[in-house]
């Protein structure tokens, strides 16, 4: 039973609160409290590489930094997925660090991105969602790699990380090739984007690299190829396709009229999720292959990490993954291969629970590159090695969705009446101010998050309202500059309430 968001307001805390009145009373909560691309697409977009003189650039590493969209951590086979096909994933994880409990800041594609890249929460660089151009004046991974003589390349699989969202600086090459023929595809498939990066690789000749790679099957709609299509489920003969028209009529959501579907319906749709998943695993076949070849193993760091997760029928919240900050939006998997790693020196899973931030600091320290000072990830190389060193942190979270909800606060961070979260394992509190509602979940006993303890262990809960309430108090950075002209492509991937 939801718990009232007030149940946590303690005397410290109550003065702090203050309520917000645009048309209707929310609460803000308070501050302290809480493929068919050709190849000559691919050399196309290519600009011409120029590099600032580094004498220890030969001694660099190379990065790879593949992002999964969409991709839930419990729908992986080295994740414990039994029925999974993800041979060429779980072959990988094998051979890397393995973290069991990582979870995104954002369960929106652009500011999850950013914040991988820039190593900050959203909330510190101002993009609550897709759509907001990410402001130019924060360090990326491609910033900081290219002046230190790296190659930097992307391969971008969706439109809401088109390069006039800003995610391009710093990246020699920022391939976007998409497949726009069909409306409601405004994104490349697995096998076209494998193509364009196996093309790159290949043409790389001793300079350090560093090359962003992103697959977008996953994300709906969940229309796999054959076999695919039929791989998990292929008895069922209902109607389910997979569609994004046909999973919004499921909840009637974006005006699509609201269908009757059964368990069955909601099953194969898993079946198409799960047939995605294994497409895009299959697509990463060869990548794995070249980067298992001597010349790239022994110096080469690959991170393999999601973007966000997605629910599937969790909640009564079907297909999707903005609104919520359940951990099927949130928990995400995050594979880590130092480079000339032993993998008889890898440990078996790490259990602390880390944040898709700390990829920043981490692949730094490995490339042995300073951080800048004011990021908010941590670096997870003790835990890498298997080390001490490693001091427990708090994670943390958002949601993109409801949209409506910001629009009624545009002076201030656009999320902060969204549903955020605090992990501090077992436990987790979710507050979702403009529903006034608070959740606390022990996440070990509890997995699925059903049986919310907010009125029970109220000392837990206060503490972690407190934690929050730090957390949100940082957020102070207005949102960025929004792209209009997107709105279009936003609508055609689902995004547009
Ligand atoms: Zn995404």
């Amino acid at each position: 039973m939801p718990a009232n968001i007030s149940s946590f307001d303690t005397r410290d805390a109550r003065g702090q609160l203050h309520c917000l009145r645009h048309g209707y009373r929310l609460w803000r909560l308070a501050a302290a409290l809480v493929f068919t691309v050709v190849l000559s697409a691919c050399e196309r977009s290519e600009r011409s590489a120029s590099t600032a003189a580094d004498p220890d650039q030969a001694e660099y590493p190379n990065l790879v930094l593949i992002t999964l969209d969409t991709l839930r951590a419990d729908h992986l086979g080295c994740y414990g997925y039994e029925i999974a096909q993800t041979l060429n994933l779980d072959r990988f994880a094998a051979s890397a660090v393995r973290f069991d409990l990582a979870t995104t800041p954002s369960n929106n594609t652009l500011p999850s991105h950013a914040a991988i890249l820039i190593g900050k929460y959203p909330h510190n660089f101002g993009v609550p969602r897709n759509g907001f151009k990410v402001p130019p004046e924060h360090d990326t991974l491609a910033t900081i790699l290219k002046s230190h003589g790296f190659e930097t390349a992307a391969f971008i699989s969706a439109s809401v990380l088109e390069s006039k969202m800003g995610l391009d600086r710093g990246f020699d090459v920022y391939n976007q090739d998409f497949d726009t023929h069909e409306i409601d595809q405004v994104q490349r498939r697995a096998p076209a984007a494998t193509r364009c990066v196996v093309d790159w690789l290949k043409k790389r000749t001793g300079k350090p690299f560093f090359v962003w790679l992103h697959y977008f099957d996953p994300h709906y709609p969940y229309t796999p190829p054959a076999p695919y299509d039929k791989m998990f489920y292929p008895e069922y003969e209902g109607e389910a396709d997979g569609s994004i028209e046909y999973i919004c009529s499921i909840t009637g959501v974006k005006g699509v009229p609201k269908r009757v579907t059964t368990s069955d319906d909601h099953r194969k749709l898993i079946a198409l999720y799960d047939g995605e998943i294994a497409f895009l695993d299959a697509g990463l076949g060869e990548v794995f292959e070249i980067l298992d070849q001597e010349q790239h193993r022994a110096r080469t760091m690959v991170v393999v990490v999601a973007d966000h997760g997605e629910s599937l029928t969790e909640h009564n919240y079907y297909f999707d993954h903005g609104e919520f900050t359940y951990q099927p939006s949130m928990h995400v998997p995050l594979l880590i291969r130092p480079p000339d790693c032993d993998p008889s020196l890898v440990p078996a899973g790490v259990k602390e629970q880390v944040e898709t931030i700390d990829i920043f600091p981490t692949v730094l320290a490995y490339l042995n590159i300073p951080s800048p000072g004011d990021i908010d990830g941590q670096d997870l190389t003790p835990l890498c090695r298997g080390e001490p060193g490693w001091n427990k942190k708090l994670c943390f979270g958002e949601s993109s969705r409801p949209w409506a909800v910001e629009k009624a606060q545009p002076d201030q961070w656009a999320n902060l009446g969204k549903a955020q979260f605090v992990l501090d394992y077992p436990w987790k509190l979710i507050l979702t101010p403009y529903k006034k509602n608070a959740e606390l979940y022990r996440l070990d006993t509890d997995p699925g998050e059903l049986t919310n303890l907010a009125t029970v262990n109220s000392d837990v809960g206060r503490r972690l309202y407190q934690e929050l309430g730090r957390w949100r108090k940082l957020a102070q950075v207005p949102a960025a500059e929004q792209e209009l002209d997107n709105i279009e492509k936003l609508r055609s991937l689902g995004y547009v309430e």
